[in-house]
């Protein structure tokens, strides 16, 4: 029922500087330019394919140059990979080069090559070259062509002092199973998609708690396919004794949200409607969309938010 990753949602700095980095040095669409729905005097910002697919998003809270720096740490998801095509990395090796990104040499694990690198507020990424070739069309910008795009989540890493718990939701709520071990790295993964449909558990029992602010992720949204579906899957996280929110409407999905046991902010989020329930295909990105509750402070709103472009 749950079919892989939705969205994930971390927390930036300076909003120009953010926008700059997806758009135009990992080349993804900006898919929505909205505002924090809880706190509409920031930005929320989505990238992600040309359509904006659940599978594709990363979405940010630019909180301003003011941000307290956040540190990656254990009930928290430390690792965003998406994949890219076979052969690909060499092209982003030199473009990481020439933009001063930091990142490491090319490494293997399960058997596929990947390339970690920062964004500018530290966030934690991954670039991987799947052995199963992914069917996704990766958005093309006039600097990365489709032969090299990223073509949306491949997986995310959840770091953890004790597995079990969170292993536990994957698999008897989520439908996921264990399909691969290295070290303390678990694999799981669900057959409900085809693509996103990768949490890796990393088991740290030292590890102290995460701080999540500047350059780390605030939740991490599933996807199901509908309201229905996702309101069995409410059922079934209340059975198992946890909290959920109600239903809460975001305009472009619909969102549960619940704490799993490991302490990582899960977000349960629809289909529906997307993306294009406020702005045509083309034009996905290039005005301030606001909810109709906002719509009426817009003026004051938009003079408290920095110029992207
Ligand atoms: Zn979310």
């Amino acid at each position: 029922m749950i079919k892989g990753i939705h969205h994930i949602t971390a927390i930036a700095g300076d909003a120009k500087r953010n926008f700059d980095f997806y758009t135009k040095v990992l080349g993804l669409r900006f898919v929505k330019r909205t505002v924090n729905f809880d706190d509409p005097q920031t930005y929320h910002f989505y990238f992600g394919d040309r359509q904006g697919t659940p599978g594709t998003i990363l979405t940010f809270f630019p909180w301003g140059n003011a941000v307290r720096q956040g540190r990656r740490g254990a009930s928290m998801a430390t690792e965003i990979g998406y994949a890219v095509p076979k052969g690909s990395l060499g092209f982003w090796l030199e473009r990481f080069r020439a933009h001063n990104i930091i990142y490491n040499n090319p490494a293997e694990k399960f058997g596929e090559k990947y390339l970690t690198f920062l964004d500018p507020d530290g966030l934690k990424l991954e670039l991987i070259e799947t052995n199963q070739p992914d069917p996704r069309k990766g958005y093309e910008t006039g600097e990365v062509k489709e032969d090299v795009a990223t073509k949306g989540f491949y997986n995310a890493t959840l770091t953890l002092n004790d597995i079990k718990p969170t292993a536990g939701i994957l698999t008897d709520v989520f439908g996921y199973a264990l399909i691969d071990k290295q070290l303390n790295r678990y694999r799981y993964a669900t057959t409900a998609s085809e693509t996103a449909n990768i949490i890796d558990l990393v088991e740290l029992p030292a590890e102290q708690r995460g701080i999540v602010a500047g350059g780390t992720v605030h939740h991490v949204a599933f996807r199901v396919k509908d309201d229905k579906a996702q309101m069995e899957m409410r059922e079934k996280i209340l059975a198992k004794g946890l909290n959920i929110t109600p239903q809460i409407d975001r305009n472009y999905f619909h969102s549960l949200y619940f704490r799993e046991p490991g302490g990582v902010l899960f977000e349960i989020a629809t289909d529906n409607p997307g993306f294009m329930v406020d702005e045509p295909l083309e034009a996905l990105g290039t005005h301030l969309k606001l909810p109709t509750q906002f719509e009426p402070h817009r003026e004051a709103i938009e003079k408290h938010l920095v110029k992207l472009d």
